[in-house]
């Protein structure tokens, strides 16, 4: 198998090119970052405090199945047998991902799903630690980031789009809690491999993104 790993702060545009280098080269794009964000919806739903019960969090494990499907070239979380896609992109549950993905027993828990996936198909994998500690193997790594400005004009105005108010400010400020959480973190924290390519996107538009980051991809595995 191929596998891509693709990290990177929040805002970077992972996702977006993740998906389009994954239709050029036709390889299947996994979102890490949805996984975190279902596990964070289900305990904000049912109430468990993710901050201060971790011994909630993880006997919500024991009792959560996760799995991903496509529907229309998208990837689609289904969380306990519901599709709950539509609901993980709030504001709300960005921070509760970012407060869960701390917890040891969740990341060893995503942790398992993830490599389970990168065995079973060609893939780009975006995330947080997939070079550093998911796929330390990965044929190709690129690190994709952007200054947390520019990050945050693109978050506040997809948000906007998707008819989600909020503003610029409130973006900004969410973004520097979840950059300073997942670099902080004592669990595979945010950082670039050693053997990572750079993209820094702050100049760039998202086809000149798309563009870079296939170029990296095609120089290695040609
Ligand atoms: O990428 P996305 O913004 O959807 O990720 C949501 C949160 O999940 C991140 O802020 C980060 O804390 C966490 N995450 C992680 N490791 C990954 C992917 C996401 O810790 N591989």
């Amino acid at each position: 198998m191929i596998n891509i790993a693709l990290d990177g702060p929040s805002g970077a545009g992972k996702s977006t090119v993740a998906r389009r280098a994954a239709e050029i080269f036709d390889f299947v794009y996994i979102d890490t970052g949805a996984m975190f964000r279902s596990l964070a919806l289900k305990a904000l739903d049912t109430s468990v405090d993710i901050v201060s019960d971790h011994d909630a969090v993880v006997s919500m494990l024991n009792n959560t199945s996760l799995d991903i499907c496509r529907k229309d070239g998208q990837q689609h979380m289904i969380l306990d047998g519901v599709d709950v896609t539509g609901k993980i992109r709030t504001p709300e549950v960005s921070k509760a991902a970012s407060d869960i993905a701390i917890i040891p027993a969740v990341r060893e828990w995503v942790l398992k799903a993830e490599r389970a996936l990168a065995r079973k198909y060609d893939c780009i994998m975006d995330g947080r630690d997939i070079g550093t500690c998911v796929l330390p193997n990965a044929d190709v790594k690129i690190f994709l980031t952007a200054s947390a400005e520019a990050r945050a004009q693109r978050r506040h105005r997809e948000l906007i789009e998707k008819g989600i108010d909020t503003s610029f400010d409130e973006v900004l400020s969410e973004m520097k809690y979840r950059d300073k959480q997942d670099c902080e973190r004592e669990v595979s924290p945010l950082r670039m491999s050693e053997d990572a390519h750079l993209a820094d996107t702050t100049e760039l538009n998202l086809e000149e993104s798309v563009d870079l980051v296939c170029s990296i991809i095609r120089k290695v595995i040609n």
